[in-house]
């Protein structure tokens, strides 16, 4: 983690301004990781719009970098990343808290969520009282207003921490350690779901915006595929997507509310099967917009061209590897999907390809290394402008289905090494950049993914 600054205050537009009143309780909702990437986070959104929806409740969002925990009687974590652990002890102590769940103000909840702890709790069940897993929409709704008549009732000084989980640990998709009989994931009804429409951006812009002045749209959640190494399937619940008429009516109330010039699309793999209507909604609208990963065998070439009058000048696909290990883990799509999606985006004029190579699969041999080294080559024959080649290895993930084994670093760098020499010659260029990940970071990321006890 880089060096960073901590911002005095947060100038955003725009903004739910409830304040401190002493006749609300008030919940932080903490992204532990850097503002800039932060803002584009969907979960702190979803929370920090849908409790301050409610009357006897403020909320506001904090960062690594924003971290004032002062005043808060409900403080909540997201976890993308199982690296963000380590941020969420630097956050706990730069606020004086107690890392011992005991030694704390007792009427003081501590909560995680996210992909990474929905995907394992064990490495913070010492440090958080509940968890939410899955969608938290309704279970949070619930648990607070459990938590707020409780506080009534009782006072701060009387306030019995273990009562209040015991009433809330069979809430589905609520988790309480060692009160919890059977682990459930929340799946809410995506139609029906309260949407975060007060998006908060930076007054002042800033090249870290990765996404600019956007309004987050999310399409679906879940995913109709079923890839061993994702945790998407795990995480997320059944595939669900909202219908257009939902969509239209979210970007219309979103940019009344938010003075927004794009519009960023949130899809796991992007399979909407009304996709196009959307997309050509926002051109009608002259909204500029941005989509996720293709599936490559889903999208034809009219989803291509409306990608690129919604001024996306580049398009990202993940084959993972080779033919062969890509159906051996789930991912049913055949080299010639991405080749003839390649030729489409040569001939619609797209500037930029970013593709995603995984190289550390079960059973995955030398032959497949040089199939993929093949197959990336021909990739940068049938696109003639620039690709940018991520190559990382697989971080093993708590999921239901996939390969559990920790990382073998010796045996990820010579990968690494074998696949360099095989790509020698496409790069890197100015047309061609290859970047590797950082083989110790994605085993530490692993490691903690597939903890089965506290840090
Ligand atoms: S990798 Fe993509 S297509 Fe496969 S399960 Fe995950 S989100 Fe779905």
């Amino acid at each position: 983690m880089r060096e960073f600054k901590e911002l005095k205050e947060l100038k955003e537009n725009p903004s739910i301004e409830k304040g401190w009143d002493s006749k609300r309780k008030n919940l932080a909702i903490m992204f532990p990781n850097l503002y800039y990437g932060g803002i584009y986070s969907l979960g702190p959104l979803i929370i920090y719009n849908l409790v301050n929806g409610l009357k006897d409740w403020n909320c506001e969002r904090r960062f690594l970098d924003y971290s004032d925990l002062k005043g808060f009687e409900f403080l909540g974590f997201t976890f993308q990343y199982e690296l963000d652990y380590f941020n969420f002890f630097k956050i706990l102590d730069k606020n004086n808290i107690p890392r011992e769940k005991e030694k704390r103000d007792s009427w003081k909840i501590f909560f995680g969520g996210g992909p990474a702890v929905s995907l394992n709790t064990a490495p913070m069940e010492e440090y958080l009282d509940v968890f939410f897993l899955g969608d938290c929409e309704d279970s949070l709704v619930e648990v607070l207003d459990v938590y707020s008549k409780q506080l009534d009732e009782e006072g701060k000084e009387n306030f019995c921490k273990k009562s209040f989980l015991e009433s809330i640990c069979n809430i589905e998709g609520v988790y309480v350690p060692g009160m919890t009989k059977v682990k459930s994931y929340g799946v809410v009804n995506l139609e029906t779901a309260p949407y975060p429409l007060v998006q908060p951006l930076p007054l002042e812009e800033n090249d870290e915006f990765v996404f600019g002045k956007s309004f987050i749209l999310e399409l679906e959640r879940g995913c109709p595929f079923n890839c061993e190494f994702c945790v998407i399937p795990t995480t997320s619940g059944k595939f669900r997507y909202r219908s257009v008429e939902k969509l239209k009516e979210i970007i219309d109330d979103g940019l009344k509310i938010n003075e927004r010039e794009k519009v960023v699309i949130y899809a796991p793999s992007f399979v909407h099967p009304k996709q196009k209507d959307i997309l050509q909604y926002l051109i009608d609208k002259k909204l500029k917009f941005s989509v996720p990963s293709l599936r490559a065998e889903m999208v034809d070439e009219e989803t291509l061209k409306l990608i690129g009058l919604g001024g996306q000048k580049s398009l990202t696909i993940a084959p993972e590897s080779c033919e062969r290990v890509r159906f051996d883990i789930g991912k049913q799509v055949k080299d010639e999907a991405y080749y003839s999606l390649l030729e489409k985006a040569e001939k619609l004029n797209f500037k930029k390809i970013k593709m995603y190579i995984m190289i550390g699969f079960e059973n995955e041999t030398e032959e497949d290394l040089v199939e993929i080294s093949k197959f990336v080559k021909h990739c940068c024959k049938l696109f003639s402008r620039k690709i940018s080649l991520s190559i990382n290895t697989l971080v093993p993930k708590n999921t239901t289905n996939s390969n559990k084994k920790p990382i073998d670093k010796k045996l990820a760098k010579a990968k690494f090494k074998k696949i360099k020499e095989l790509l020698k010659d496409i790069g890197p260029s100015g047309r061609i950049k290859i970047k590797f990940s950082n083989i110790n970071s994605s085993a530490i990321e692993g490691k903690l993914s597939l903890e089965e006890k506290s840090l």
